[in-house]
């Protein structure tokens, strides 16, 4: 499979040409381990379609963020993180910390988290 965008680290991850730890994969969902394993549990869950950040999404693009959290929540379930808790972040732009320009929903967990800005 080639990646959508050549630039894009996320696209070459779905695309399989950057190895990564996968959980989860559908059609319009890919769920892996960041490399930052900061907390027991740090996933990434992204769109097959490379859509650069949550600010541009359209109205249309609504139920695939819907189906991004339902594989976010299977994940923590299959972590077992459903009954303790767990984090779910979309960064967005330079202010809101977005560093990759591929629209991800972090999922962290496994441990009591601290809310900083
Ligand atoms: P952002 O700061 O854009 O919200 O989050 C980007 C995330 O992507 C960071 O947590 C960073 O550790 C992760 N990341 C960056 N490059 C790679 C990579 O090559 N592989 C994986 N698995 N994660 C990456
Ligand atoms: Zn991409």
């Amino acid at each position: 499979m080639n990646p959508q965008n050549t630039d894009c680290i996320f696209c070459k991850i779905i695309a399989g040409e950057i190895p990564s730890t996968i959980a989860y994969r559908d059609k319009d969902v890919v769920v892996f381990a960041d490399i930052k394993q900061d907390v027991p549990v740090h996933m990434l869950v992204v769109p097959v379609r490379h859509i650069p950040s949550v600010a541009v999404l359209k109205d249309a693009d609504l139920p695939l963020v819907g189906k991004m959290v339902a594989a976010a929540n299977q994940v923590a379930r299959e972590k077992g993180l459903a009954e303790r808790g767990y984090r779910l972040t979309i960064n967005s732009g330079a202010d809101g910390g977005q560093d990759v320009q591929h629209l991800h929903m972090h999922l962290m967990g496994g441990r009591p988290l601290k809310w900083e800005n």
